[in-house]
Protein backbone atom coordinates (compact mmCIF):
# COMPACT_ATOMS: atom_id res chain seq x y z
CA UNK A 1 0.00 0.00 0.00
CA UNK A 2 2.01 3.07 -0.89
CA UNK A 3 1.15 6.94 0.81
CA UNK A 4 -1.05 9.35 -0.75
CA UNK A 5 -0.16 12.28 -2.55
CA UNK A 6 -2.57 14.10 -0.20
CA UNK A 7 -1.00 13.18 3.85
CA UNK A 8 -4.19 11.01 4.91
CA UNK A 9 -4.82 12.92 8.33
CA UNK A 10 -8.39 13.73 7.27
CA UNK A 11 -11.00 10.69 6.94
CA UNK A 12 -12.22 12.38 3.92
CA UNK A 13 -15.74 11.03 2.26
CA UNK A 14 -16.87 10.71 -1.49
CA UNK A 15 -18.30 14.01 -1.08
CA UNK A 16 -16.01 15.92 -3.66
CA UNK A 17 -16.90 19.46 -4.43
CA UNK A 18 -15.79 21.38 -7.48
CA UNK A 19 -17.97 24.28 -7.36
CA UNK A 20 -19.98 26.67 -4.89
CA UNK A 21 -22.87 28.94 -5.41
CA UNK A 22 -24.76 30.50 -2.31
CA UNK A 23 -25.53 28.09 -0.11
CA UNK A 24 -25.06 24.94 -1.90
CA UNK A 25 -22.15 23.19 -2.86
CA UNK A 26 -22.11 21.21 -6.26
CA UNK A 27 -20.10 17.90 -6.42
CA UNK A 28 -17.59 16.36 -9.51
CA UNK A 29 -21.02 14.45 -11.09
CA UNK A 30 -22.94 17.82 -10.62
CA UNK A 31 -24.62 16.48 -8.01
CA UNK A 32 -25.92 19.13 -5.44
CA UNK A 33 -25.66 19.81 -1.90
CA UNK A 34 -27.28 22.54 0.78
CA UNK A 35 -24.66 23.83 2.58
CA UNK A 36 -25.28 23.84 6.35
CA UNK A 37 -21.44 23.07 7.32
CA UNK A 38 -20.12 26.18 5.51
CA UNK A 39 -16.93 24.90 5.52
CA UNK A 40 -16.86 24.33 9.18
CA UNK A 41 -18.62 27.85 9.44
CA UNK A 42 -16.11 29.61 7.33
CA UNK A 43 -17.82 30.17 4.09
CA UNK A 44 -20.35 33.14 6.42
CA UNK A 45 -21.13 34.52 2.92
CA UNK A 46 -21.33 31.67 0.89
CA UNK A 47 -19.77 30.65 -2.04
CA UNK A 48 -19.26 32.90 -4.85
CA UNK A 49 -20.07 36.10 -2.87
CA UNK A 50 -20.23 38.65 -5.73
CA UNK A 51 -18.39 41.54 -3.36
CA UNK A 52 -15.93 39.14 -2.38
CA UNK A 53 -14.73 37.87 -5.46
CA UNK A 54 -14.22 40.83 -7.36
CA UNK A 55 -12.45 42.40 -4.56
CA UNK A 56 -10.22 39.06 -4.87
CA UNK A 57 -9.70 39.61 -8.35
CA UNK A 58 -8.94 43.26 -8.79
CA UNK A 59 -6.95 43.22 -5.54
CA UNK A 60 -4.61 40.52 -7.07
CA UNK A 61 -4.23 42.17 -10.41
CA UNK A 62 -3.13 45.26 -8.14
CA UNK A 63 -0.76 43.80 -5.08
CA UNK A 64 -0.99 40.81 -3.49
CA UNK A 65 2.41 40.38 -1.15
CA UNK A 66 4.86 42.80 -0.01
CA UNK A 67 6.06 41.43 3.41
CA UNK A 68 5.30 43.14 6.57
CA UNK A 69 8.76 45.19 5.88
CA UNK A 70 6.85 47.65 4.66
CA UNK A 71 4.33 50.17 5.72
CA UNK A 72 0.25 48.34 5.18
CA UNK A 73 -2.31 51.26 4.34
CA UNK A 74 -5.27 48.33 3.68
CA UNK A 75 -3.88 46.85 6.44
CA UNK A 76 -4.20 49.82 8.79
CA UNK A 77 -7.91 50.28 7.11
CA UNK A 78 -8.91 47.08 8.31
CA UNK A 79 -7.61 47.19 11.64
CA UNK A 80 -9.08 50.14 12.23
CA UNK A 81 -12.27 49.07 11.24
CA UNK A 82 -12.77 46.40 13.28
CA UNK A 83 -10.69 48.54 16.49
CA UNK A 84 -14.21 50.72 15.45
CA UNK A 85 -16.07 47.94 15.86
CA UNK A 86 -14.90 46.13 18.99
CA UNK A 87 -13.21 46.36 22.54
CA UNK A 88 -9.80 45.86 20.94
CA UNK A 89 -7.46 48.86 20.77
CA UNK A 90 -4.92 46.77 18.19
CA UNK A 91 -4.74 44.09 15.67
CA UNK A 92 -2.23 41.35 14.70
CA UNK A 93 -3.31 39.69 11.55
CA UNK A 94 -2.50 35.78 10.73
CA UNK A 95 -3.03 33.44 8.28
CA UNK A 96 -5.28 30.89 10.27
CA UNK A 97 -6.89 30.31 13.39
CA UNK A 98 -4.32 28.54 15.01
CA UNK A 99 -2.05 31.35 14.51
CA UNK A 100 -4.14 33.70 16.49
CA UNK A 101 -4.09 31.55 19.31
CA UNK A 102 -0.12 31.64 19.19
CA UNK A 103 -0.40 35.16 19.17
CA UNK A 104 -2.54 35.36 21.62
CA UNK A 105 -0.78 33.22 23.60
CA UNK A 106 2.44 35.16 23.53
CA UNK A 107 0.83 38.14 23.91
CA UNK A 108 -1.00 36.92 27.68
CA UNK A 109 2.78 35.70 28.12
CA UNK A 110 4.53 38.99 27.61
CA UNK A 111 1.77 41.13 29.39
CA UNK A 112 2.62 39.96 32.74
CA UNK A 113 6.94 39.69 31.89
CA UNK A 114 6.41 43.01 30.87
CA UNK A 115 5.03 43.74 34.57
CA UNK A 116 7.51 42.09 36.39
CA UNK A 117 5.63 38.84 36.73
CA UNK A 118 7.09 36.72 34.45
CA UNK A 119 6.11 33.24 36.93
CA UNK A 120 2.51 34.32 35.89
CA UNK A 121 2.43 31.88 32.49
CA UNK A 122 0.21 29.84 33.01
CA UNK A 123 -3.41 29.53 31.00
CA UNK A 124 -6.45 28.04 33.48
CA UNK A 125 -8.36 26.05 29.83
CA UNK A 126 -11.12 24.10 29.15
CA UNK A 127 -12.32 20.96 29.27
CA UNK A 128 -13.31 19.68 25.45
CA UNK A 129 -12.11 22.67 23.99
CA UNK A 130 -10.82 23.27 20.78
CA UNK A 131 -7.98 25.76 20.32
CA UNK A 132 -6.51 24.30 16.41
CA UNK A 133 -3.30 21.71 16.25
CA UNK A 134 -0.50 23.97 16.81
CA UNK A 135 1.83 21.95 19.40
CA UNK A 136 0.88 25.30 21.86
CA UNK A 137 -2.55 25.30 20.87
CA UNK A 138 -2.81 21.39 21.37
CA UNK A 139 -1.71 21.98 25.08
CA UNK A 140 -4.09 24.05 25.59
CA UNK A 141 -6.43 21.17 25.26
CA UNK A 142 -7.27 18.07 27.37
CA UNK A 143 -8.71 15.81 24.50
CA UNK A 144 -6.07 13.00 24.14
CA UNK A 145 -6.95 12.40 20.74
CA UNK A 146 -5.51 15.70 19.73
CA UNK A 147 -2.47 15.41 22.06
CA UNK A 148 -1.42 12.05 21.89
CA UNK A 149 1.50 10.78 20.35
CA UNK A 150 3.16 14.90 20.43
CA UNK A 151 4.31 14.66 23.91
CA UNK A 152 6.23 16.54 25.09
CA UNK A 153 3.40 19.28 24.80
CA UNK A 154 4.08 23.07 25.73
CA UNK A 155 3.94 23.38 29.99
CA UNK A 156 1.81 26.24 31.24
CA UNK A 157 -1.86 24.94 31.00
CA UNK A 158 -4.76 23.77 33.82
CA UNK A 159 -7.86 22.26 32.35
CA UNK A 160 -10.93 23.10 34.32
CA UNK A 161 -14.20 21.79 33.01
CA UNK A 162 -16.25 24.05 31.15
CA UNK A 163 -19.06 26.54 32.65
CA UNK A 164 -17.86 25.49 36.10
CA UNK A 165 -16.87 28.58 37.53
CA UNK A 166 -15.89 27.51 40.73
CA UNK A 167 -13.17 24.80 39.54
CA UNK A 168 -11.95 28.02 37.64
CA UNK A 169 -12.06 30.43 40.62
CA UNK A 170 -10.05 27.12 42.13
CA UNK A 171 -7.46 26.74 39.54
CA UNK A 172 -6.48 30.54 40.09
CA UNK A 173 -2.77 30.62 41.78
CA UNK A 174 0.59 32.57 41.81
CA UNK A 175 1.56 31.38 38.32
CA UNK A 176 -1.61 32.57 36.35
CA UNK A 177 -1.96 34.50 33.48
CA UNK A 178 -5.54 34.17 32.45
CA UNK A 179 -8.51 32.26 30.98
CA UNK A 180 -8.29 31.20 27.44
CA UNK A 181 -12.09 29.93 26.98
CA UNK A 182 -13.98 29.36 24.00
CA UNK A 183 -17.95 31.74 24.18
CA UNK A 184 -19.57 29.16 23.18
CA UNK A 185 -17.82 25.70 22.53
CA UNK A 186 -17.62 24.41 18.60
CA UNK A 187 -16.01 21.61 18.11
CA UNK A 188 -16.70 20.42 21.88
CA UNK A 189 -20.15 19.93 21.22
CA UNK A 190 -21.64 23.13 20.44
CA UNK A 191 -21.88 24.30 24.48
CA UNK A 192 -22.91 28.26 24.75
CA UNK A 193 -21.14 29.14 28.49
CA UNK A 194 -23.50 30.10 31.05
CA UNK A 195 -23.46 33.84 31.61
CA UNK A 196 -22.58 33.28 35.46
CA UNK A 197 -19.41 31.89 33.84
CA UNK A 198 -18.56 33.72 31.32
CA UNK A 199 -19.78 37.09 33.61
CA UNK A 200 -17.39 35.09 36.16
CA UNK A 201 -14.39 34.33 34.48
CA UNK A 202 -14.63 38.48 33.85
CA UNK A 203 -14.52 39.36 37.46
CA UNK A 204 -12.15 37.32 38.00
CA UNK A 205 -10.03 38.83 35.78
CA UNK A 206 -10.74 41.61 36.97
CA UNK A 207 -10.25 41.09 40.73
CA UNK A 208 -6.69 39.14 40.37
CA UNK A 209 -5.17 41.18 37.43
CA UNK A 210 -5.93 38.18 34.87
CA UNK A 211 -6.28 38.20 31.07
CA UNK A 212 -9.34 37.00 29.65
CA UNK A 213 -8.56 35.37 26.25
CA UNK A 214 -11.79 34.73 24.42
CA UNK A 215 -12.02 32.31 21.59
CA UNK A 216 -14.11 33.47 18.91
CA UNK A 217 -12.40 31.64 15.95
CA UNK A 218 -16.04 30.41 15.46
CA UNK A 219 -18.62 31.68 17.49
CA UNK A 220 -17.13 35.11 16.21
CA UNK A 221 -17.93 37.37 12.99
CA UNK A 222 -21.78 37.11 13.39
CA UNK A 223 -22.46 33.72 13.57
CA UNK A 224 -24.81 34.13 16.88
CA UNK A 225 -26.44 36.84 15.76
CA UNK A 226 -23.97 39.14 16.95
CA UNK A 227 -20.88 40.72 15.71
CA UNK A 228 -18.87 38.45 18.92
CA UNK A 229 -20.33 36.15 20.95
CA UNK A 230 -19.52 37.88 23.99
CA UNK A 231 -21.74 40.34 23.18
CA UNK A 232 -24.56 38.26 24.33
CA UNK A 233 -22.74 38.57 27.81
CA UNK A 234 -22.57 42.02 28.37
CA UNK A 235 -18.30 41.80 29.33
CA UNK A 236 -15.85 42.45 27.16
CA UNK A 237 -11.98 40.48 26.61
CA UNK A 238 -8.88 41.60 26.96
CA UNK A 239 -7.43 39.17 24.02
CA UNK A 240 -9.51 37.66 21.16
CA UNK A 241 -8.47 35.48 18.64
CA UNK A 242 -10.56 35.31 15.33
CA UNK A 243 -10.44 33.82 12.19
CA UNK A 244 -12.96 31.55 10.08
CA UNK A 245 -15.79 33.71 8.94
CA UNK A 246 -13.27 36.84 8.75
CA UNK A 247 -12.16 35.45 5.34
CA UNK A 248 -14.96 34.20 4.65
CA UNK A 249 -12.32 31.22 3.02
CA UNK A 250 -9.96 33.67 2.18
CA UNK A 251 -7.09 32.25 4.80
CA UNK A 252 -7.34 35.36 7.41
CA UNK A 253 -6.82 35.54 11.28
CA UNK A 254 -6.32 37.84 13.53
CA UNK A 255 -5.58 38.39 17.25
CA UNK A 256 -7.43 41.37 18.90
CA UNK A 257 -6.06 43.26 21.75
CA UNK A 258 -6.48 46.07 24.01
CA UNK A 259 -3.57 48.49 24.48
CA UNK A 260 -3.14 46.90 28.16
CA UNK A 261 -3.37 43.66 27.52
CA UNK A 262 -1.12 43.94 24.43
CA UNK A 263 1.82 46.23 26.16
CA UNK A 264 4.65 43.59 25.74
CA UNK A 265 3.70 43.50 22.19
CA UNK A 266 6.25 45.64 20.68
CA UNK A 267 8.77 45.52 18.12
CA UNK A 268 10.72 42.50 17.23
CA UNK A 269 8.33 40.17 19.48
CA UNK A 270 5.98 38.80 16.86
CA UNK A 271 5.63 38.50 13.22
CA UNK A 272 4.25 36.17 10.14
CA UNK A 273 5.56 36.68 6.64
CA UNK A 274 2.21 36.24 4.98
CA UNK A 275 -0.24 37.69 7.77
CA UNK A 276 -2.17 40.71 6.89
CA UNK A 277 -0.95 41.00 3.33
CA UNK A 278 -2.92 43.32 0.92
CA UNK A 279 -4.92 40.54 -0.69
CA UNK A 280 -6.16 39.08 2.90
CA UNK A 281 -6.72 42.95 3.55
CA UNK A 282 -8.71 43.45 1.04
CA UNK A 283 -10.77 40.36 1.73
CA UNK A 284 -11.45 41.55 5.46
CA UNK A 285 -12.63 44.83 3.97
CA UNK A 286 -15.20 42.92 1.88
CA UNK A 287 -16.43 40.89 4.27
CA UNK A 288 -17.25 43.85 6.83
CA UNK A 289 -18.22 45.99 4.28
CA UNK A 290 -21.26 42.95 4.01
CA UNK A 291 -21.24 42.37 7.58
CA UNK A 292 -21.46 45.92 8.91
CA UNK A 293 -24.12 46.93 6.72
CA UNK A 294 -27.32 47.96 8.86
CA UNK A 295 -29.48 45.22 9.60
CA UNK A 296 -27.05 42.47 8.74
CA UNK A 297 -26.59 40.65 12.15
CA UNK A 298 -30.16 41.30 13.35
CA UNK A 299 -31.32 39.19 10.42
CA UNK A 300 -28.57 36.24 11.25
CA UNK A 301 -30.30 36.85 14.50
CA UNK A 302 -33.73 36.05 13.17
CA UNK A 303 -32.81 33.46 10.75
CA UNK A 304 -31.06 31.41 13.79
CA UNK A 305 -34.28 31.77 15.90
CA UNK A 306 -36.65 30.45 13.09
CA UNK A 307 -34.35 27.61 12.37
CA UNK A 308 -34.09 26.96 16.16
CA UNK A 309 -37.97 26.89 15.91
CA UNK A 310 -38.18 24.49 12.99
CA UNK A 311 -35.67 22.27 14.63
CA UNK A 312 -37.64 22.23 18.04
CA UNK A 313 -41.16 21.44 16.32
CA UNK A 314 -39.21 18.78 14.31
CA UNK A 315 -37.79 16.99 17.50
CA UNK A 316 -40.49 15.69 19.07
CA UNK A 317 -41.63 13.38 16.04
CA UNK A 318 -37.89 11.85 16.61
CA UNK A 319 -37.94 11.67 20.39
CA UNK A 320 -35.68 8.04 19.34
CA UNK A 321 -33.12 10.38 18.09
CA UNK A 322 -32.88 13.74 18.84
CA UNK A 323 -32.30 14.70 22.79
CA UNK A 324 -31.85 18.39 22.80
CA UNK A 325 -30.40 21.90 20.49
CA UNK A 326 -27.64 23.80 21.68
CA UNK A 327 -25.86 27.06 20.71
CA UNK A 328 -26.82 30.69 19.32
CA UNK A 329 -27.98 32.15 16.07
CA UNK A 330 -26.30 30.08 13.68
CA UNK A 331 -24.57 27.90 15.24
CA UNK A 332 -26.51 25.39 16.20
CA UNK A 333 -25.97 21.86 17.33
CA UNK A 334 -28.29 18.31 18.25
CA UNK A 335 -27.24 16.05 20.23
CA UNK A 336 -28.33 13.08 19.17
CA UNK A 337 -29.29 9.70 21.55
CA UNK A 338 -27.63 6.65 21.66
CA UNK A 339 -27.49 4.40 19.56
CA UNK A 340 -27.32 7.27 17.04
CA UNK A 341 -23.57 8.33 16.60
CA UNK A 342 -23.34 11.92 15.46
CA UNK A 343 -20.31 11.17 12.50
CA UNK A 344 -22.73 8.21 11.03
CA UNK A 345 -25.82 10.59 11.45
CA UNK A 346 -23.84 13.29 9.41
CA UNK A 347 -22.70 11.00 6.85
CA UNK A 348 -26.51 9.59 6.31
CA UNK A 349 -27.67 13.22 5.70
CA UNK A 350 -24.41 13.76 3.05
CA UNK A 351 -25.09 10.47 1.16
CA UNK A 352 -28.71 9.91 1.29
CA UNK A 353 -30.14 13.61 1.37
CA UNK A 354 -27.56 15.82 0.26
CA UNK A 355 -27.24 17.79 3.54
CA UNK A 356 -24.13 18.94 4.86
CA UNK A 357 -23.25 19.38 8.17
CA UNK A 358 -20.35 18.92 10.60
CA UNK A 359 -20.17 16.32 13.77
CA UNK A 360 -18.64 17.48 16.86
CA UNK A 361 -17.99 16.38 20.75
CA UNK A 362 -20.29 14.84 22.95
CA UNK A 363 -22.47 12.95 20.13
CA UNK A 364 -23.61 16.48 18.60
CA UNK A 365 -23.95 17.15 15.00
CA UNK A 366 -23.43 21.06 14.21
CA UNK A 367 -25.42 23.05 11.70
CA UNK A 368 -23.58 26.12 10.38
CA UNK A 369 -24.86 27.65 7.50
CA UNK A 370 -23.80 30.20 5.50
CA UNK A 371 -25.27 33.70 7.42
CA UNK A 372 -26.86 34.77 3.81
CA UNK A 373 -29.26 32.03 4.17
CA UNK A 374 -33.41 32.68 3.54
CA UNK A 375 -36.45 31.06 5.05
CA UNK A 376 -36.38 28.79 1.35
CA UNK A 377 -32.98 27.39 2.68
CA UNK A 378 -34.58 26.81 6.45
CA UNK A 379 -37.44 24.83 4.83
CA UNK A 380 -34.94 23.18 2.69
CA UNK A 381 -33.22 21.87 5.33
CA UNK A 382 -35.67 21.27 7.97
CA UNK A 383 -36.85 18.66 5.15
CA UNK A 384 -33.96 16.38 4.27
CA UNK A 385 -33.25 16.84 7.84
CA UNK A 386 -37.24 15.32 8.57
CA UNK A 387 -36.52 12.91 5.88
CA UNK A 388 -32.91 12.00 7.20
CA UNK A 389 -34.14 11.31 10.42
CA UNK A 390 -36.97 8.72 9.31
CA UNK A 391 -34.74 7.01 7.38
CA UNK A 392 -31.93 6.47 9.65
CA UNK A 393 -31.38 3.39 11.50
CA UNK A 394 -28.88 3.95 13.68
CA UNK A 395 -27.92 -0.24 14.29
CA UNK A 396 -28.26 -1.37 10.95
CA UNK A 397 -26.86 1.98 8.69
CA UNK A 398 -23.37 0.70 7.61
C1 LIG B 1 -11.33 26.26 13.94
C2 LIG B 1 -10.96 26.70 15.28
C3 LIG B 1 -9.62 26.96 15.65
C4 LIG B 1 -8.45 26.70 14.73
O1 LIG B 1 -8.51 27.44 13.55
P1 LIG B 1 -7.59 27.01 12.29
O2 LIG B 1 -7.86 28.06 11.26
O3 LIG B 1 -8.04 25.64 11.88
O4 LIG B 1 -6.18 27.00 12.74
C5 LIG B 1 -9.39 27.44 16.92
N1 LIG B 1 -10.39 27.65 17.79
C6 LIG B 1 -11.68 27.41 17.48
C7 LIG B 1 -12.75 27.71 18.47
C8 LIG B 1 -12.00 26.92 16.23
O5 LIG B 1 -13.28 26.65 15.94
Amino acid sequence: MSTPALMPVYPRCDVRPVRGEGCWLIGERGERYLDFAAGIAVNALGHGHPHITRTIADQAATLMHTSNLYGSPLGEKLAQRIVDHTFADTVFFTNSGVEAIECAIKTARRYHYVNGNPQRHKLITFKNAFHGRSIGAISATDQPKMRDGFEPLLPGFDYVKFNDLEGALAAIDGETAGFLVETVQGEGGMTAGTPEFITGLRKACDEHGLLLILDEIQCGYGRTGKFFAHEHYGITPDIMTVAKGIGNGFPLGACLATEEAAKGMVFGTHGSTYGGNPLAMAVGMAVLDVMLEDGFFERVEQMGDWLRAAFEQMIPNHDHLFDEIRGKGLMLGIKLKEPAVARDFVAHLRDNHGLLTVAAGENVFRVLPPLVIDESHIAECVERLSAGARSYAPLTDD
